[in-house]
C-alpha cells in the first residue's frame, strides 16, 4: 500500500482490521478496557527504564496487598492466570520440583472441589495446573456435610466462584473457608469482577478465603493484568511457581508462560489507586447521563421504545444501576434487535452493541464521551430515522 493509500486511517485499518465503537462493556474478546490518561502516563514511563521483575512483583504485591486488605498479593497476566497459577501454588507449596513437574501432579495433592451449583466457565483454568476437579452435591444442591466429607488426602484446594453465591442450593463462603480450615485445605476464590465499588475487594479475605483473584480488566486496568492476593505462605508458591527466575533460578517452573510486561505489572497498581480514588458515583452518574442522551436522541423514531436499565456483568437486565439502554422492536417496525445489532456491527463506523431479552442492549461502561452521540446516529440511520 502506498503512503497515500494509508494516510489518515487508525493502526488497526493499516493492520487490516476496522475499528469498533464498544457498546458492549468490558468483554476480553473485545479488547477489556480503556486504561486512563494517567496508567498510560505511568507505562509510557516504565517503557523507558528496566527494573528487575522480581523486585518489581515484590513491591507492587505488598502495594496491591495494603488496597485490599490481604498478607500480600502478586500480579499476574489476568485472572484466568491467577487461578492457574493460584491452584499451582497449593498443588505445590515451596516444593521447586514439583513447580518444574507441573501439569504432571504424580506424588502430589492433585484434587479441587467445587459445588455442583458452582460450575462456571473459569473453572477450566484451575485444571490447566494438571488438578483435576471434584463436583460436590447435585443439582439440587450440596451440603455442609457433603463438602466435609468429600474432603480425602488428595483435596489440594476448594474453588469458590464469588459471583455464584447464594445461588440456591449452594454453601456460603465463610463456610466453605471455615470447613477447608478444619481439614487444612485452602479455598480460592475466583472475584474476578467483584470490584465496584472497590471496598467489595476486602470482602473475600475476611471471610476466610486463602486466596482471591481479580482481573485488571474490570476496573480500568489492561486487558492481560490481573493479580491474586491473600495469605502470605500461598503468595510466596505462587511467586515460586510464577513466570520469574526461570532462568536465572533453579526450576523450569510451570508458571513460565504466564509472562508479564513491567508496563502491565505497573498498570494493574496504577490502575487500582485510581480505582481506589475514582468518584464512583459521578462514574455512574456518566452512564445515566449518555442513556438519557440517547434515549432522547431516539425520540420520535417510529416503532421502537427505549428504556433506561441496568445490564449487570454477569449479563443479567435489570433496573438499576442503569449504564444501558434496551431498545424494543414493535411487531411491524421492520426490525428486530438480531437485525439492528447486524447492520449496528457491519455499518461504518462499527458499533459492537448486544441482544438480551429480546431487547437491542446499548451499554455505556466503555464509550468514550461523544462516541454515545455517534452510536446515537449510527442507530437513527440503521432504522431509517432520517430517511
Ligand atoms: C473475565 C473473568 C475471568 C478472567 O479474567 P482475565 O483477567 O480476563 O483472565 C475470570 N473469572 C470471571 C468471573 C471473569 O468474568
Amino acid at each position: 500500500m502506498n503512503d497515500r493509500a494509508s494516510q489518515g486511517r487508525s493502526i488497526f485499518e493499516r493492520m487490516g482490521v476496522r475499528p469498533l465503537i464498544n457498546a458492549c462493556g468490558v468483554y476480553t474478546d473485545l479488547g477489556g478496557s480503556i486504561v486512563s490518561p494517567t496508567v498510560w502516563a505511568a507505562m509510557q514511563e516504565v517503557n523507558g527504564s528496566f527494573v528487575s521483575m522480581v523486585a518489581l512483583l515484590e513491591q507492587t504485591g505488598r502495594i496491591l496487598a495494603d488496597l485490599v486488605g490481604a498478607e500480600d498479593a502478586r500480579v499476574t497476566p489476568g485472572a484466568s492466570a491467577a487461578i492457574a497459577l493460584g491452584t499451582a501454588a497449593c498443588l505445590t507449596g515451596m516444593n521447586g520440583d514439583a513447580w518444574e513437574s507441573l501439569p504432571d501432579t504424580t506424588g502430589m495433592r492433585n484434587e479441587f472441589l467445587i459445588q455442583r451449583g458452582h460450575r462456571f466457565k473459569y473453572d477450566r483454568c484451575a485444571r490447566l495446573a494438571g488438578a483435576k476437579l471434584v463436583e460436590v452435591g447435585e443439582e439440587s444442591g450440596t451440603t455442609t456435610a457433603q463438602i466435609a466429607a468429600a474432603i480425602t488426602p488428595r483435596t489440594a484446594m476448594i474453588l469458590f466462584p464469588a459471583h455464584l453465591e447464594g445461588r440456591p442450593g449452594t454453601v456460603a463462603l465463610a463456610t466453605v473457608a471455615e470447613i477447608g480450615h478444619d481439614h487444612g485445605v485452602p479455598t480460592l476464590v475466583d472475584a474476578a469482577y467483584q470490584s465496584d465499588p472497590p471496598e467489595l475487594m476486602l470482602r473475600f479475605t475476611a471471610e476466610g478465603a486463602d486466596l482471591v483473584v481479580f482481573s485488571a480488566k474490570y476496573y480500568r486496568g489492561p486487558n492481560a493484568g490481573g493479580f491474586i492476593c491473600g495469605r502470605a505462605d500461598l503468595i510466596r508458591a505462587v511467586a515460586g511457581v510464577d513466570f520469574t527466575r526461570y532462568e536465572s533460578g533453579l526450576h523450569r517452573t510451570f508458571g513460565r508462560a504466564f509472562k508479564l510486561d513491567r508496563q502491565i505489572v505497573v498498570a494493574v497498581v496504577v490502575a487500582l489507586q485510581e480505582w481506589f480514588t475514582m468518584d464512583h458515583k459521578a462514574r455512574w452518574a456518566g452512564y445515566r447521563t449518555k442513556v438519557d442522551g440517547l434515549i432522547e436522541r431516539l425520540a420520535g423514531v417510529p416503532g421502537i421504545s427505549a428504556a433506561p436499565m441496568a445490564f449487570t456483568l454477569d449479563e443479567r437486565l435489570v433496573p438499576t444501576p442503569v449504564n444501558c439502554a434496551a431498545i424494543r422492536f414493535h411487531p411491524g417496525s421492520g426490525h428486530t434487535p438480531d437485525s439492528v445489532c447486524r447492520a449496528l456491527a457491519e455499518g461504518s463506523p462499527s458499533v459492537a452493541a448486544t441482544v438480551l431479552d429480546g431487547a437491542l442492549i446499548v451499554a455505556m461502561d466503555t464509550i468514550q464521551d461523544g462516541e454515545d452521540v455517534v452510536v446515537a446516529g449510527c442507530l437513527r440511520g440503521v432504522l431509517g430515522a432520517d430517511r
